[in-house]
C-alpha cells in the first residue's frame, strides 16, 4: 500500500517532468476520505497539497503516477498526457473499484434510496440548524427527503406513518432563500412536535399551540410573502 510519503515523491518525481526548470514547492500529501473517487491539489502560500482519495490507497504505482500527472497538469494549465488519462480513467471505473466505492458510501451512510441532500440544499441540516435554534435540539430527526414530483400544491408535509417529512423539489433551489425552505420544515416539525389528535370528533391539525409556535419562526412574514408569490 502506498504511504503518503511515497506519494509525495511520485509528485515530486511527475513536478519535475512537468516543469524541470522549477524547484519543486513544498508538498503535503494525504489521503481522504471523499464520497466518491475524488482527488484535489492546491497551491497555498507556496505549499502544494494534495489530497487523493482513500478508495485509491491500494492502487498500483501507475494509477497513482497517472493521478500525480492529471492533477499538476491541470494546475499548471499544461495538457494532459493521454495515455495517463486513460490508465486513471480505467483504473476508476474498473467493477472492483466502483463496488468499494459503493460499499464505502453505504459504510459512511452517505447512499440513501431517498435522498435529503438537493442540488441547493441538505434538508438534514437545515433540520438540525432549526433543531437547535427552536427546539433546543430535542427533535429526534425523521426521514428528511425532497418529494419526488415539483408539486407546488403540497409544500410539505410530515408523514407519521414513514416518520419522514417531505418537501416539495420546488424549493430545492438557489433562487429559493433559506428562510423560506427553513419555514416549511419548521411548520412540518411543528407538526412533528404536536401529533394530530382528535377535540371532540373534529380533527385539529393546527391547534392554538401549534398556531402559537408557529409565530416564534423569526422570518414568518417575510416566508409567506415569498409564498405567496409563487
Ligand atoms: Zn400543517
Amino acid at each position: 500500500m502506498a504511504t503518503t510519503e511515497h506519494l509525495a515523491q511520485l509528485f515530486r518525481e511527475t513536478h519535475h517532468e512537468l516543469r524541470p526548470r522549477s524547484p519543486v514547492p513544498e508538498l503535503r500529501v494525504e489521503f481522504f476520505g471523499f464520497a466518491n473517487v475524488n482527488n484535489t491539489i492546491r497551491l497555498r502560500d507556496g505549499r502544494l497539497l494534495v489530497r487523493i482519495s482513500d478508495l485509491l490507497e491500494g492502487a498500483p504505482e501507475y494509477v497513482l503516477r497517472a493521478i500525480a500527472h492529471i492533477l499538476l497538469a491541470k494546475m499548471y494549465r499544461k495538457p494532459v498526457d493521454r495515455d495517463h488519462a486513460m490508465r486513471y480513467r480505467r483504473y476508476v471505473s474498473t467493477q472492483h473499484m466502483s463496488t468499494k466505492a459503493h460499499l464505502v458510501r453505504q459504510m459512511r451512510g452517505r447512499k440513501r434510496i431517498i435522498s435529503a441532500r438537493g442540488h441547493a440544499y441538505d434538508l438534514e441540516s437545515v433540520f438540525d440548524d432549526l433543531n437547535g435554534q427552536y427546539f433546543f435540539g430535542l427533535l429526534a430527526r425523521p426521514q428528511m427527503t425532497w418529494s419526488s414530483e415539483r408539486a407546488r400544491n403540497r409544500l410539505g408535509h410530515y408523514d407519521p406513518a414513514h416518520n419522514a417529512i417531505v418537501v416539495s423539489r420546488v424549493f430545492d433551489h438557489p433562487r429559493v432563500p433559506r428562510y423560506v425552505l427553513e419555514y416549511i420544515v419548521y411548520h412540518e416539525m411543528l407538526h412533528l412536535k404536536h401529533p394530530v389528535r382528535l377535540r371532540g370528533s373534529r380533527r385539529c391539525v393546527h391547534s392554538a399551540e401549534f398556531q402559537a409556535e408557529e409565530k416564534l419562526f423569526s422570518r414568518l412574514e417575510d416566508a409567506k410573502e415569498f409564498l405567496k408569490c409563487l
